[in-house]
């Protein structure tokens, strides 16, 4: 039986290829097509879905899959399939299921209501009006309940819609690690406020050609390899590959924030050196794909904050920062920590630093279980989020754009999505936490800018998987313990009580 996965094999890899060609036609409508292009691009990249849905759900991939999984359970039929066939076939089943889960009418509706309701969102937005969005987003909360009910979940409703992205992560472990953090992160965001420390932010003028040179050479430092892959400019950063062997980067440079493109770049590089460190022998299956959007997550910020923010790490960069950058020439080591690691609770999530950041996360995660699995009406959306607000930061937006219309994920159905963002933070400090006790000399060798070795032990401890190992199984084989906050947590209070004299 073993040697007939082949056909099986074949077969997603054929889906997977359309799926990279799709990506492709992505990237270059972000980066390099020409204005008029948008049209008949959505059109071709709708062709491009279809076609791959419509394999994943034919008789002939039915056929195949069935020879060795009960298509209507998932129930392996035999137990011949151990280890790492059992494992290839659970995923190629689960995403299978997904994929039959929803009838074809949903599909379309859900698929056009999307596209309305993006375009709806950006008014509403623009105008500060959520009256604009409001109907479009009750439409949408509707269809998500509708959809979770398709898939299926044994306790809570809203656990169908996280599996989508963080797979085996339920609203009970949620609460339980969201629950103590809270109260620790308010309290220590409290304790910065009232320090007498006060930090500022560099500003000025940064040349952005120099940006451009400082960011490609980080980099190509910390690893990811520009002979299989790229760095472009986009309005928003992003990461997207085709195969490992070529992977896209986007940032953006603004002349007066040279910092959020910086990080942005290596935000993104942490992203695409995981997906470059995928293994090429394993594409088109899923053990050739990123283990959830938790992990992927993880690798971005661990790279951006636990290295990228570190002191250690600008040890090595500052002096080369100063070459690019004279404002920086008289900066000590001391203070340019600092002012790259400013807490101060704000509006804007994507804006947030790494203290406040996971607070932005659990607001949004309450008001989703209460759309979800509370009946929230969606009418109450600003009341209610300006009253977390004050809940979680003692801050009140002065208008919806900046507070619940500032996000696109709902207008794009992606409810169930913040949490992997929160996770990605706990994750790496696990991952970092584990890789600093491992690697010889670690602090030394990242003050030297050795990134390599960073790299390399994640590349073989975590990207060489892919989804093979679910993110707990993965975390616990990684470090030896399930997920947990206390690593995040204790990295914080370290961090931030040598920053803040606490
Ligand atoms: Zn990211």
């Amino acid at each position: 039986m073993k040697a007939n996965l082949k056909n099986l094999k074949k077969l997603l890899l054929e889906m997977q290829k359309i799926e990279s060609i799709s990506s492709l036609l992505h990237w270059d409508q972000e980066t390099f097509m020409p204005e008029n292009g948008g049209e008949i691009r959505s059109k071709e990249i709708a062709y491009l879905s279809s076609l791959h849905h419509q394999k994943q759900v034919s008789d002939e991939f039915k056929k195949e899959l069935g020879k060795f999984v009960n298509i209507k359970n998932g129930e392996i039929l035999s137990n011949e399939f151990i280890d790492d066939n059992k494992r290839f076939l659970e995923r190629v089943w689960k995403d299978f299921h997904y994929a039959n889960s929803l009838p074809e009418k949903f599909v379309k509706e859900l698929s056009k209501l999307t596209s309305t309701s993006q375009m709806k969102w950006v008014k509403a937005k623009e105008q500060n009006d959520f009256s604009l969005f409001e109907p479009y987003l009750k439409k949408m909360v509707d269809m998500k309940k509708t959809e979770a009910d398709y898939y299926g979940y044994s306790t809570n409703r809203y656990d169908a819609l996280l599996e989508q992205f963080e797979p085996g992560i339920t609203t009970e472990k949620l609460d339980d690690l969201f629950g103590g953090l809270k109260s620790r992160l308010i309290k220590l965001i409290g304790k910065i406020k009232n320090s007498s420390v006060k930090n500022k932010i560099v500003e000025g003028k940064f040349a952005e050609d120099e940006q451009w040179k400082f960011g490609m050479k980080i980099i190509k430092d910390m690893g990811f390899d520009l002979n299989s892959g790229r760095q472009d400019k986009s309005a928003h950063p992003f990461t997207i590959s085709f195969h490992p062997s070529d992977v896209r980067l986007t940032t953006r440079v603004h002349e007066n924030n040279f910092l959020s493109s910086l990080f942005a770049s290596i935000h993104e590089a942490g992203h695409g050196i995981y997906e470059q460190g995928l293994l090429k022998e394993n594409f088109g299956s899923p053990f050739g794909q990123a283990a959830s959007f938790g992990i992927h997550e993880s690798q971005s910020r661990l790279w951006e904050n636990q290295i990228g923010r570190s002191k250690n790490f600008w040890k090595k960069y500052l002096p080369i920062l100063k070459d690019h950058f004279p404002q920086f020439k008289t900066m000590k080591l001391d203070e340019y920590f600092k002012t790259i690691n400013v807490v101060k609770p704000s509006l804007i999530r994507i804006e947030a630093d790494e203290v406040t950041y996971s607070l932005h996360i659990m607001l949004r995660y309450d008001i989703e279980n209460m759309l979800i699995n509370e009946d929230l009406p969606v009418k109450d959306l600003p009341k209610i989020w300006n009253e977390k607000m004050r809940e979680y930061f003692d801050i009140v937006p002065d208008s919806d754009a900046n507070g619940v219309l500032q996000d696109v994920h709902w207008s794009m159905g992606a409810l169930g999505y913040f949490p992997s963002y929160a996770l990605g933070n706990f994750y790496a400090a696990q991952f970092f936490q584990k890789a600093s006790e491992e690697i010889d000399d670690f602090d030394k060798k990242i003050q030297n800018g050795e990134l390599l070795t960073l790299k390399k032990w994640l590349n073989e401890n975590v990207h060489k998987y892919g989804r093979k190992y679910l993110p707990d199984e993965l975390i616990k084989k990684v470090v030896g313990s399930s997920m947990s906050v206390e690593p995040f947590m204790k990295y914080l209070e370290e961090k931030y009580g040598e920053i803040y004299d606490l």
